[in-house]
């Protein structure tokens, strides 16, 4: 029977591939699936298997960002009470870091030969060596490797080192290589570990109503703000060596960077033991982050008047005079010992304590507190809803406009430096790097920081765990990696399937998997039910 629809009847219909979308979404399914061709090594059968996407935010792939944040809720839940020192075993090197110690090796060993024979004018620079066993290490660092290979050198600049006159100093006792904190008993006997939930915000730039915005938009310090969100991360790593060292023992955290409403950082920490309000405040007072930039309060070069980069040499020129302009080595050497840093980072007066016991309500409502926007952006955690919240958020991304995010920013050419490891194409108020991005609100680090003792597992090893745990109930025997070889596929491939079909399939395995696991649960809960043939692969 077929009846005719107007047009906006017919577009009021939703549209199939749609509804294909949420029903994905609505099972716990992947919206991006990655195919995989999974060949059985014994029998050359050969299988289709989607693998998710693993998006951390929710805009790109809601399914993933949810799975991550329950990984992450399990992670902090873990390791926050944990009665027993985590085993951190370090993997074996692999071709690579092998490849670079080696490399790193032979220019050591030229650069101590050089240094022994006196060479450093004549045909040996050890400068250059420095300067290769510098990217070495870096190297050796981004493929995973902990630690130098040697101590570093002392640093030319020791000035960073100096002490501030307007913080307290704090007592320190010698870290002990324990993760765990004490252990109380109560008057029945039973012993327990109390843990800490801790809230630290930035200090004030001027007052904000209950929306957020400033009250006198001009007298707020947007540039403090900015640079403070943009150190927030250093600020946060003194911190917790503060108080390594004043609680003598190598304490371990959960935490999680979230905006506040006035869109400046604040973190949430779960800590593993305790102290006091009155420890924590000390702790507090003698944490601050010194930066040791040039100075950016003279604006050399604006748009009209960029320096101009000389390929032969290059360097950045003074577009009126051309001599060269100094060297981010240069501009640091230039910074006196009566001078005071660009910029002194430090926690606000205000923050939050409260201790936790293991296993309470409590404690599950600190760890949904924790983890609740780590599937959102930075800038998305609060919509700005209203136009004064619209020009608080503009206000803030014109001051990290011109605000220099690190030592290889272009915006120092406009305060008359080169950045370092400078190149052609740096345009101030260009600047690539995250912090400078309106999602990012200033702050470009990780959103989660984990100590590296906090559960003894990483995140791939909390994933592991769910799935033994899925196999397990599900009675499916664990499939043994050695037996199948995997491909990705691509479009060109006669067995590639386009997304929407994907996503067709993904909905088909999950409904069958629901099926499954409700029937695995009902049966452990003794209850009368059909046999389960279980043919289907867990995700
Ligand atoms: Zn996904
Ligand atoms: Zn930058």
């Amino acid at each position: 029977m077929t009846q005719h629809q107007t047009r906006a009847q017919r577009l009021a219909a939703p549209l199939a591939r749609d509804v294909v979308r949420e029903l994905a979404v609505e099972h716990g399914g992947c919206l991006r699936p990655v195919q995989l061709r999974r060949t059985d090594i014994e029998t050359g059968r050969a299988e289709q298997v989607l693998v998710p996407c693993g998006h951390t935010l929710a805009a790109v792939c809601p399914s993933c960002a949810e799975r991550n944040r329950t990984l992450r809720a399990a992670q902090c839940r873990e390791g926050w009470h944990l009665d027993h020192e985590p085993i951190v075993q370090a993997d074996e090197a692999d071709d690579e870091q092998r490849m670079w110690v080696e490399m790193r090796s032979d220019v050591q060993r030229q650069r101590d030969e050089a240094d022994a024979a006196g060479q450093d004018t004549a045909w040996q620079d050890t400068a250059e060596d420095d300067a290769v066993i510098g990217e070495l290490d870096e190297q050796i660092a981004r493929s995973g490797m902990r630690g130098n290979v040697l101590p570093s050198r002392p640093a030319r600049r020791h000035r960073s080192t100096r002490r501030r006159q307007d913080a307290p100093d704090l007592p320190r006792r010698k870290v002990a290589p324990t993760t765990i904190g004490k252990t109380y008993a109560s008057a029945d006997g039973k012993t327990f570990r109390p843990s800490l939930f801790i809230t630290l915000t930035c200090p004030s730039y001027g007052r904000v109503g209950t929306d957020g915005t400033p009250a006198n938009p001009d007298a707020y310090d947007y540039m403090r703000a900015a640079r403070d969100a943009l150190h927030f991360a250093a600020l946060f790593d003194r911190f917790v060596q503060n108080l390594r060292r004043f609680l003598g023992h190598d304490v371990q955290y959960f935490a999680a960077v979230e905006p506040q409403r006035r869109l400046a950082p604040h973190i949430h920490i779960a800590m593993r033991g305790t102290l006091s309000r009155t420890e924590l405040r000390q702790v507090l007072a003698a944490t601050y982050h010194q930066v040791w930039w040039p100075p950016t309060g003279t604006v050399k070069h604006d748009d009209g008047n960029l320096p101009v980069w000389h390929e032969a040499s290059g360097n950045y020129l003074d577009p009126a005079t051309g001599e060269v302009l100094p060297t981010w080595d240069q501009a640091l050497d230039a910074i006196g010992d009566q001078d005071e840093p660009l910029h002194v980072a430090r926690f606000g007066q205000r923050f939050d304590a409260q201790g936790v016991i293991a296993g309470s309500e409590d404690a599950n409502r600190c760890i949904r507190y924790l983890t609740k926007y780590l599937t959102k952006q930075v800038a998305d955690c609060h919509q700005a809803g209203t136009d004064a919240q619209r020009a608080h958020m503009e206000r803030l991304a014109d001051a990290l406009r011109y605000e220099p995010c690190s030592p290889t920013c272009a915006n120092w050419l406009r305060y008359g430096v080169q950045p370092k490891n400078s190149r052609a194409g740096l345009r101030p108020g260009q600047c690539k790097g995250k912090a400078h991005r309106r999602e990012h609100l200033g702050y470009a680090g990780r959103r989660v920081l984990v100590s590296r003792k906090w559960s003894g597992k990483t995140l791939a090893d909390h994933r592991a765990d769910r799935r033994t745990w899925l196999l397990e109930t599900l009675g499916l025997p664990a499939t043994d990696p050695a037996r199948y070889t995997w491909e990705p596929v691509t479009p060109g491939d006669p067995d590639h399937m386009p997304n929407v079909q994907r996503l067709l399939h993904v909905v088909a395995d999950r409904q069958r998997w629901h099926a499954a696991l409700a029937l695995a649960r009902a049966r452990a809960s003794g209850q009368a039910t059909p046999e389960l043939s279980a043919t289907g692969q867990a995700a």
